[in-house]
């Protein structure tokens, strides 16, 4: 199983009561172009492209890096869609939540897992942001990490950083953040290198 990449062109940030229409009935208007974040006009998503929609009310394109509670905000409060051209509407493309397939995806997953190197022995993931001593300690005391993972080199985690989410050698999620926002979300599992 490959981990699956979300890019930040595939991320659709939908208005709290537009969010949960989308979640209640399926469907929701597609208010153009507010929709896509940053604030660039983007024309509308091709027939069968699958995007991930967020509650910008809970889920805000300007990460507050407030993890857990950002991590949380983006696995529960977003759902898979896409581009419904007969009517101009997006529409729910699979049931749940990103946790939900995060977690179905794990549950799944057989045989051998891809590898990468989220942290390299040069100390930077694959990314090229560094891995922090906070990140590193708290993997090899609980076996696991929630939370930020490695800042950009100039040590600003709103210029570069990477969110994850470890249980053991196994990588359920990384967020990787640029300018502050969302540049890429990639769901797992895949397998983690550790640095020794
Ligand atoms: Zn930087």
């Amino acid at each position: 199983m490959e981990p699956l990449q979300i890019p930040q062109s595939h991320l659709a940030y939908l208005e709290g009561p537009v969010f949960a229409s989308l979640a209640k009935t399926g469907r929701c208007s597609w208010p153009w172009p507010t929709l896509w974040r940053p604030d660039q006009p983007r024309e509308a998503p091709k027939p069968g492209e699958i995007c991930l929609a967020l509650d910008e009310s809970q889920a805000d394109y300007f990460l507050e890096f407030d993890t857990p509670r950002d991590m949380n905000a983006i696995l529960d409060a977003s759902r898979f869609v896409y581009y419904l051209e007969s009517t101009g509407e997006l529409a729910l493309a699979r049931e749940g939540s990103l946790r939900d397939v995060v977690a179905m995806r794990c549950h799944d997953a057989t045989g051998v897992l891809s590898e990468r190197a989220c942290v390299p022995t040069d100390g930077s993931d694959h990314f090229g942001n560094c891995y922090t001593d906070a990140a590193r300690d708290a993997w090899q005391a609980e076996g696991r990490l929630f939370g930020q993972l490695a800042v950009c080199g100039c040590g600003e985690p709103g210029c570069g950083a990477t969110y994850a989410w470890l249980e053991g050698e196994r990588c359920r999620l990384l967020v990787e953040i640029s300018a502050a926002g969302i540049a890429r979300i990639e769901i797992g599992p895949f397998a983690a290198v550790r640095r020794r």
